[in-house]
């Protein structure tokens, strides 16, 4: 490792977590996977067990990044930094997740949400490298954002949650959607949950024709457009477990983006055109798990200039 220190990233999901250990070039050295289970201690615990074991490997842990999903406290001058709001995930409401590796790691942990995770991850080694303004979007079990504005990922009171923005809706379509809070929002009707019980069956079993896919596109080029005219991002990508599956959305995206800018803010004018600006993560799938090592990374990095600890 030539003195290289060693990071580990924890990404954890709605149904299962990635733990690895890498370097801050986003070499991974060891990956597992475990369960995302309902008690939030007992997962917690068999994490740190994951890297204990990674330590016994590799050598001691310098940072530990979290890569979380939400919603999440993350203001590191907040009493409850790191803490996981109110989620639907049964039991992880209130998890304290800072306080859970707080002991071991203090300043060197680094907890963000999945999707600004993903986004760091993109611009250090993915589709995003050199972009100062883009936004890293995911379609899977949930809709989430990760917006990056003058190279910052956007923060206001509160992280931001674009998944779930009110958009138009396709002319003869009135499906109320299945967002338990805001019914037809963007992840009311994209979210693989929303195909599934949109269709009567999962998303997987549908064919590249089935007429759902025009729904699911025109909600995703809805919020494209709330994101242009918004922030006018560089570049927006669009993965996850749905996008990556589906990669037939990214040209209906692309050209139900055209119809709706209507020729107002010329994004194919852009470098590389509309095909570079609606793309996928140069990471694929692997840009959740490696934007936690981001985390690790930052935390190192912010942890050594003493005047950022909050
Ligand atoms: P998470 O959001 O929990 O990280 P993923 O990004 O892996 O999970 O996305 C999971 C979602 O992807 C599920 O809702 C599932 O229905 C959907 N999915 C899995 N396979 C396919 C497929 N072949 N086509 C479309 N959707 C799929
Ligand atoms: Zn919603």
């Amino acid at each position: 490792m030539g003195g290289e220190p060693l990071l580990c990233g924890v990404e954890l999901g709605g149904t299962k977590c990635v733990c690895l250990a890498g370097t801050r070039d986003g070499s991974v050295l060891a990956q597992a996977a475990l369960p995302t289970g309902s008690e939030p201690l007992v997962t917690l615990q068999r994490i740190a067990d994951q890297l204990r074991d990674f330590a016994a490997m590799h050598g001691p842990c310098a940072a530990l990044g979290i890569a979380s999903f939400g919603p999440l406290e993350l203001r590191r001058d907040a009493a409850d930094y790191g803490r996981i709001g109110v989620t639907t995930k049964p039991g992880w409401s209130g998890c304290d997740l800072a306080g859970f590796f707080a002991t071991r790691y203090g300043a060197r942990l680094g907890v963000s949400t999945d999707v600004i995770g993903a986004a760091l991850a993109e611009a250090r080694w993915g589709a995003a490298r050199g972009l100062t303004d883009f936004a890293y979007v995911t379609v899977g079990t949930g809709v989430g954002v990760g917006l990056v504005v003058a190279a910052r990922p956007v923060h206001g009171w509160h992280h931001p949650e674009l998944g779930h923005v009110r958009v138009q809706r396709l002319s003869g379509d009135a499906w109320p959607g299945n967002c338990r809070f805001h019914g037809d929002c963007v992840e009311g009707l994209a979210a693989g949950p929303a195909i599934e019980t949109r269709v009567g069956a999962p998303p997987a079993s549908l064919g590249a024709d089935h007429p759902v896919w025009e729904q699911v596109a025109h909600a995703l080029a809805q919020l494209a457009h709330t994101l242009v005219v918004a922030t006018a991002p560089q570049r927006i990508l669009f993965g996850g477990g749905v996008m990556s599956a589906q990669p037939h959305l990214l040209e209906r995206i692309r050209a139900r983006l055209r119809l709706s800018l209507n020729g107002y803010m010329a994004i194919e004018q852009v470098p590389g055109g509309l095909e570079a600006y609606i793309a996928p993560p140069g990471l694929g799938t692997r840009a959740g798990p490696l934007g936690a090592l981001a985390l690790a990374a930052d935390a190192l990095a912010a942890a050594a200039r003493p005047q950022e600890q909050a």
